[in-house]
């Protein structure tokens, strides 16, 4: 079969349970595809051929003892974030070019037990900072839409590789809207989950009360699939929640869209930045969820001016200091010759991270140092509660917040936003991390350059299901989820 890599989820599933072909075929046809086309894309770091032949064996061995479930023998690609044992995990970074994890991230595990074959691992913004891919040690991932434009970030790798067919769903994770924007970007949809939802345990940490993963795929169905291996209490983690978990898939149709309550945020439609192109596709899909039977309801978010000047001083502060265990001396890059210790430190760091992680490790550590705690971190967390408290009045009055994701579409490689610009790109997605609350990102048209746009609905705390049924039901009766790049219609 030539046209493996066009199959959703269901229709893999269905097709490994009926035999139509195996496990090996199926991950030879991508790894295939990825020689051939990932050149174009830049979208792996790492390919893991012989892990992953290995791997789809052994489910095509499970299948015929009858010991299949679900997702046996379906291939996945993985953020380079995620710790795989045995697998080099740079998180982007040279400081980790030369770390290969001794144990895998619990989303990994879970991904094994479930059968997953992992073709890889994809890049990503340097420790998942920044939003467009590009501050990646191994360099810029393209955006299958169009090449010369960047994936979004920081899970652009994991964008790309679905969007261009070269992994049928991909692990992402999401601090501050790097599942939800290069979803965004590249036409897919992504669920970033409630905090405590998915195991953070075996995922390189940059702002542990805002890291939470995700699956990235090209519908909510998908979604719900991956969603439905990744999700659950972990004794790994401390921040994971006890709560038993939702079957993602079998609740795809549980919310109607008759009588839901959508709010529309005043002050998200008045930002400066909005796209015109961008408002307009939002505001079309909005019509058409209301025609499908959804209440639109006006709401205030009025703290909206706080997102990002909150998000930038409390996720540079713990960035700060999840980043200090690069040393030098523990693992990871080493400068050489050091004079001494404080060189060896100084050198490490300075070569070790880019320029953008250097900025946030200087942004977090002044706003944490004695004299400016109170003043810049302290304050930080009294607005964040503030945020919480505004989204939490407005779900008193409606069911889910509707958003656009991004203020616009994919920005052109190498644009050389001065990194204010960048940070005010992620005004919509922020707040949901400093709340703790569930969001997801659907394709709903494109701009004016073909580039494609999303819609973002935020959801109250443990609503994946909902958001996931409600985006299910838009996918139902529009096709913008099935519309493919012109790359991922190459064969290999
Ligand atoms: N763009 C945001 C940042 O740079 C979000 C990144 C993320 O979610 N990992 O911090």
């Amino acid at each position: 079969m030539t046209d493996l890599h066009r199959l959703s989820i269901r229709e893999i599933s269905e097709g490994l349970a009926a035999a139509k072909f195996s496990s090996r075929e199926l991950t030879e046809h991508y790894l295939k595809r990825i020689a051939k086309i990932d050149p174009q894309v830049r979208s792996y770091v790492t390919v893991t051929n012989e892990v992953a032949l290995a791997q789809a064996d052994a489910a095509d061995a499970l299948r015929q003892a009858g010991q299949a479930t679900a997702l046996t023998g379906i291939p996945v690609a993985h953020k380079d974030i995620f710790c795989t044992q045995g697998i080099k995990t740079s998180a982007g970074s040279k400081m980790l070019d030369n770390f290969i994890s001794p144990y895998d991230a619990t989303v990994v595990a879970q991904g094994k037990t479930a059968g997953l074959v992992t073709l890889g691992k994809v890049n990503m913004d340097e420790f998942a900072m920044g939003s467009t891919s590009e501050s990646s040690f191994y360099g810029a991932t393209k955006n299958p839409w169009a090449l010369d434009h960047v994936p979004g970030g920081s899970s652009g790798g994991s964008a790309a590789v679905v969007a261009a067919d070269l992994a049928p769903f991909a692990t992402g994770t999401d601090t501050g809207g790097s599942i939800r924007q290069p979803a965004s970007f590249c036409g897919l949809t992504g669920l970033k989950p409630t905090y405590g939802r998915v195991s953070r345990y075996g995922i390189i940490a940059y702002a542990s009360s805002l890291d939470q993963a995700g699956p990235m795929a090209r519908s909510a169905e998908d979604c719900a699939y991956l969603m439905n291996v990744m999700a659950g209490h972990d004794a790994k983690d401390s921040t994971s929640m006890d709560k038993a978990v939702e079957d993602y898939v079998a609740n795809l149709n549980a919310t109607t869209l008759k009588g839901l309550r959508i709010g529309i945020p005043k002050q998200y439609f008045n930002v400066a930045g909005l796209d015109a192109a961008v408002k307009a596709r939002v505001e079309e899909s909005l019509k058409k969820l209301e025609e499908l039977g959804a209440v639109l309801v006006e709401i205030d978010l009025n703290m909206t001016e706080s997102y990002v000047p909150t998000y930038y001083l409390i996720a540079p502060a713990e960035a700060s200091s999840n980043l200090s265990r690069y040393d030098g001396v523990r693992y990871g890059y080493r400068a050489e010759n050091p004079q001494d210790i404080l060189d060896l430190y100084k050198r490490s760091r300075s070569e070790g991270f880019g320029a953008e992680v250097q900025r946030r490790i200087l942004i977090g550590t002044y706003a944490l140092s004695a004299g400016y705690y109170d003043a810049y971190y302290v304050k930080a967390q009294k607005v964040r509660r503030l945020i919480q408290q505004d989204f939490l009045k407005a779900f008193e009055q409606v069911d889910v917040i509707a958003a656009p994701t991004a203020p616009t579409t994919a920005y052109k490689i190498g644009a050389s936003l001065d990194p204010v610009e960048m940070y005010l790109g992620d005004i919509y997605t922020i707040a949901v991390n400093l709340a703790g609350l569930p969001a997801i990102s659907a394709p709903v048209g494109f701009d004016q350059d073909h580039l494609p746009v999303g819609l973002q609905l935020i959801g109250n705390y443990w609503s994946e299901s909902q958001l996931l049924s409600v985006v299910h039901q838009y996918q139902q009766a529009t096709d913008w989820h099935t519309q493919r790049a012109a790359i991922a219609e190459e064969n290999a």
